[in-house]
């Protein structure tokens, strides 16, 4: 399963961690929310269909993917729950959803008239119905707009109106005016339809940790499910123990002292400042890790070590604590002794969210599961 792969250079992903992370979610709800486990861009980097088994066994019932190719993939690796295409899919393959049991997002009058156009007969296409009410991204906008839907959805044989959805843009933030304004919209929306679907959910990882009472009945969870929190600034006020599932390490392929004043990479930036030890890793921006990492700490010999000079494409070179034999681990994000190294701490040194950082880690890179 694991498959075999001849370079120095790994990922490892807990799904004891994924799994352990599903449980305290879980158990922070209200017991009848029925959890999806969101495992879109292949399961934030971390492996679709491991992470989604994880989640399963966990008590997760459902998964959600951002496109159709991902759903498909699942399919392909005999995941049989069911999942749900949160993004924009084209109508004329609306015929291969409803084969693979795949549920779509309605998110405009205009999308289903098209997918019923070309939807074969003796068919069914489960649905969800997606609501704006202010990410501003896809989603119905209009009770008549949703009224509308629902008529069509209702006279069709064909189609099956199994949920109905929305997203927040602010769940992440301590301030919760943004967050209350959405979620009446929501509760307004729902309140305008004939008929309620059977699953309404609302909630991403955010929204389940820090509202818990406000769920409707169920939740979609992505960034806590991988042991990460949603934003830095809720992180102090999480409820739950979130554990990250996500490693990465290398083991250095060539050790070297150099003098005083010898350079180091492309353009010969780094000037050895006195005789020091370097040690290459074969690790680099075509593997997710991009040249702005440069200067960033990796574990060897359970001390930090400097990325020294520009990171190549698949090569990159450390300050060394001492010398140490060729075949050394380092730990890019993960632990060693005493000292640890977060997907935060990367996240922060690449100015950006840790939602981004096992993502860019690219397919290069094999995942090992523990
Ligand atoms: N729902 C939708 C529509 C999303 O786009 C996402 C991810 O961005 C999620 C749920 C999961 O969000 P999170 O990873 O913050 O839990």
């Amino acid at each position: 399963e694991q498959g075999f792969f001849y370079r120095d250079t790994w990922a490892e992903v807990d799904l004891d961690r994924v799994r352990m992370n599903v449980k305290g979610i879980k158990s922070h709800l209200p017991e009848d929310v029925e959890f999806i486990a969101v495992v879109k861009a292949n399961a934030y980097g971390h492996g679709d269909s491991q992470v989604a088994e994880a989640a399963l066994e966990a008590g997760a019932s459902m998964l959600a993917v951002a496109f159709m190719d991902e759903a498909l993939a699942l399919r392909k690796k005999r995941i049989t729950a069911p999942i749900l295409v949160l993004g924009a899919s084209r109508p004329e393959d609306v015929n291969i959803a409803a084969e693979e049991g795949i549920i779509l997002t309605v998110f405009q009058e205009e999308w289903l008239a098209k997918a019923q156009d070309v939807l074969k007969k003796n068919t069914t296409l489960m649905l969800h119905i997606k609501i704006d009410t202010g990410m501003g991204r896809i989603g119905i906008r209009s009770i008549e707009e949703l009224k509308a839907v629902e008529r069509l959805i209702e006279e069709d044989e064909r189609l099956q109106l199994h949920g109905i959805y929305t997203h927040y843009a602010t769940a992440d933030e301590l301030d919760d005016t943004y967050f209350n304004k959405q979620l009446a919209l929501f509760r307004k929306m729902l309140s305008s339809m004939e008929k309620q679907p059977l699953v309404v959910h609302s909630s991403n990882s955010a929204a389940a940790l820090m509202h818990a009472d406000a769920q409707f009945n169920a939740v979609r969870v992505g960034i806590a499910m991988y042991g990460l929190a949603p934003s830095m600034e809720i992180q102090p006020e999480l409820p739950v123990d979130l554990q990250e599932a996500f490693t990465l390490y290398s083991r250095l392929v060539h050790v070297k002292k150099l003098d005083k004043g010898e350079k180091v990479s492309y353009g010969a930036t780094y000037e050895a400042p006195e005789e020091i030890w370097v040690g290459t890793l074969p690790i680099g921006y075509a593997d997710g890790w991009i040249r702005r990492l440069q200067g960033q700490e990796v574990l060897v010999d359970g001390k930090r070590s400097p990325i020294i000079g520009r990171i190549c494409m698949d090569q990159c070179m450390v300050k060394l604590p001492n010398e140490v034999p060729v075949g050394t681990i380092a730990t890019l994000i993960g632990s060693q002794g005493k000292e640890a190294i977060s997907i935060n701490e990367i996240a922060s040194k690449l100015e950006t969210i840790n939602y981004e950082v096992p993502c860019i880690i690219s397919s290069r890179v094999p995942r090992l599961y523990r």
